[in-house]
C-alpha cells in the first residue's frame, strides 16, 4: 500500500470523496490520487517520493512554475508582517494598478475576492443590478465556478462526474439562467429576440476551456457584445482561466483587442492570484462604481485582497514578460505536438483542440465544437491513458474534459520526459 493509499484512506473518513475540490478525487478515471508533498518548479513530488513533470499547474495558476524564488520571498516578505489585515493595504493597491495597466484601457478598476466563484457571482450580481433585469444566458459545458447561478449545464468537475445541474439549486434560481449550446449565434438571436429586454447578461468564458479548450467560432464573442448592447444587457467575459495566460492580456488580447471590443465586465483569477486564493472583476469605473461602498451593489469579504496573496499574485505577473509569454507559446506548441504524434503513430483516434498555449486531447475522431462532441470522447481509453502517463511520470488532469496548462518552468529534459510518457500512454489507450 503507497503512502498516498493510505493518507486517502484517511481522508475518506473526514472528507467527502477524501478531497476539497471532487475532481481531484479521480473519480473519473479511478485509482487513488496522489497526495502531494512539495512541488518545485516544473515539478510535482508525491508523499511516495515519485517525482511527475506537471502539465496541470494546480489547474492554471502556476504559469511560472511552484515554489518561483521571486514569489516565495514575496509571500515570505508579506506574511512577515501578518497574513491578514483586513485593512487597504498597498501591495494590494500595486497589484490593481498592475492588472488595470496590463488589460491596456479594457477596465479602469478591480474588486478582488478569494475566488473565481466569488468573481463571477459579483459580475453576475452587479449586472442584474445595474440593468435590474433577471437572467443570465451561458454556454452549456461553459463553468463559471459553484455558484447557483452558473451551476446550469455546467463544465469543469461537473461535467466530468455527469452531474452538470445540482440538487440544492432552487429551480426558481435555476430558471433565471438559460443555457444554450457553445457557438450557435442564431439560437443567442433567437433568444434575444424573444426575451432580449429580460436579459442581465451573457456570461462567457473567453475561450471555453472547462469542456476540454474549444476554439470559439470566428468572431463569436464580438457577436455576443453586439446583441447583448443591441438589447441593452452587458457581456460578461470570465476569463478566470485565461486571463493572463492565453497571452499578456488573455483571451480578450487575442479577440476583442484586435478587433476593437471590449466585454463590459471581466472576471479574472488562477494567474493573478500566483496559486494562493485571489481573483477579481474588473470592467469600467463607470459599472464598477455600482459597487458597495461607491453604489448599491453589495459585494465584501473578510480575506479579499489578502496582502500575502495580493503579493504572490504581483510577483507571479511581474515574472510574465513578454519573452516569458513567447516561451510558454513555443513549449505548448511542442507538448501538443508531442501528444498529436504519440497518439497518431499508436493508432488513437483523437483531436486537439488548442488556443495559443492553451490545449486539450480529446479521444475522438469527430470535430469537438460544444459540450456534445466533447460527450463523444472515449473515457475508458483516456483513463487507460491519464494512468499510464501517471505510471511514466506526467501529472496530468484527471479527466478528458479538462485543459492541459504548460508553465514557463518545462526545460527541455522535461519535454524528454513527456515525450517518453505520452508515447506510453498512447499505446496503452489504443
Ligand atoms: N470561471 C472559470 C472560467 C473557471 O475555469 C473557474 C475554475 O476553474 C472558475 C470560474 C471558478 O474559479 P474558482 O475555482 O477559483 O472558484
Amino acid at each position: 500500500m503507497s503512502v498516498s493509499d493510505e493518507l486517502f484512506a484517511e481522508a475518506l473518513k473526514v472528507m467527502p470523496g477524501g478531497v476539497s475540490s471532487p475532481v481531484r478525487a479521480y473519480r473519473s478515471v479511478g485509482g487513488t490520487p496522489r497526495f502531494v508533498k512539495r512541488a518545485l518548479g516544473s515539478h510535482i513530488v508525491d508523499v511516495d517520493d515519485k517525482r511527475y513533470v506537471d502539465l496541470v499547474c494546480s489547474w492554471g495558476p502556476m504559469i511560472a512554475g511552484h515554489a518561483h524564488p521571486e514569489v516565495v520571498a514575496a509571500v515570505q516578505q508579506a506574511v512577515a508582517d501578518s497574513t491578514s489585515f483586513g485593512a487597504p493595504s498597498e501591495v494590494e493597491l500595486r497589484l490593481a494598478q498592475a492588472v488595470v495597466a496590463r488589460m491596456g484601457g479594457a477596465i479602469d478598476k478591480v474588486r478582488f475576492t478569494c475566488s473565481g466563484t466569488e468573481a463571477v457571482m459579483t459580475a453576475a450580481r452587479l449586472a442584474r443590478g445595474i440593468t435590474k433585469r433577471p437572467l443570465l444566458v451561458k454556454f452549456v459545458g461553459c463553468y463559471h465556478g459553484h455558484s447557483d447561478s452558473f451551476l446550469v449545464a455546467a463544465g469543469s468537475g461537473v461535467a466530468s462526474l455527469g452531474l452538470p445541474d445540482s440538487p440544492g439549486v432552487p429551480k426558481e434560481v435555476a430558471g433565471d439562467t438559460v443555457a444554450l449550446p457553445y457557438g450557435r449565434i442564431d439560437l443567442v438571436e433567437e433568444l434575444f429576440a424573444e426575451r432580449g429586454d429580460q436579459v442581465a447578461a451573457i456570461v462567457t468564458e473567453g475561450v471555453p476551456a472547462n469542456m476540454g479548450v474549444i476554439v470559439p467560432p470566428e468572431g463569436f464573442n464580438r457577436r455576443l457584445h453586439d446583441i447583448a448592447h443591441a438589447h441593452g444587457a452587458l457581456l460578461i467575459q470570465d476569463e478566470v482561466l485565461t486571463g493572463f495566460r492565453l497571452s499578456p492580456t488573455g483571451a480578450w488580447g487575442l479577440q476583442g483587442a484586435k478587433e476593437g471590443w471590449t466585454p463590459d465586465l471581466f472576471t479574472f483569477g488562477k494567474v493573478i492570484g500566483g496559486g494562493m486564493p485571489l481573483a477579481a472583476v474588473g470592467g469600467s469605473a463607470q459599472l464598477m462604481d455600482y459597487l458597495a461602498p461607491e453604489g448599491p451593489v453589495y459585494q465584501a469579504g473578510t480575506l479579499s485582497g489578502n496582502p500575502a496573496a495580493c503579493a504572490a499574485g504581483l510577483a507571479t505577473l511581474a515574472l510574465m514578460d513578454d519573452a516569458a509569454y513567447s516561451r510558454l507559446d513555443a513549449t505548448a506548441d511542442r507538448v501538443s505536438a508531442m501528444a498529436d504524434e504519440a497518439l497518431e503513430s499508436a493508432g488513437v483516434p483523437h483531436r486537439i483542440n488548442k488556443v495559443s498555449n492553451l490545449f486539450s486531447v480529446f479521444l475522438t475522431d469527430a470535430p469537438v465544437t460544444d459540450f456534445a462532441s466533447a460527450s463523444k470522447q472515449d473515457t475508458k481509453a483516456f483513463s487507460r491513458f491519464f494512468h499510464a502517463a501517471l505510471d511514466a511520470g506526467l501529472w496530468l488532469a484527471p479527466s478528458g474534459f479538462e485543459a492541459w496548462f504548460c508553465s514557463t518552468a518545462l526545460d527541455d529534459d522535461d519535454l524528454e520526459v513527456i515525450d517518453a510518457g505520452l508515447h506510453k500512454a498512447a499505446q496503452a489507450a489504443a
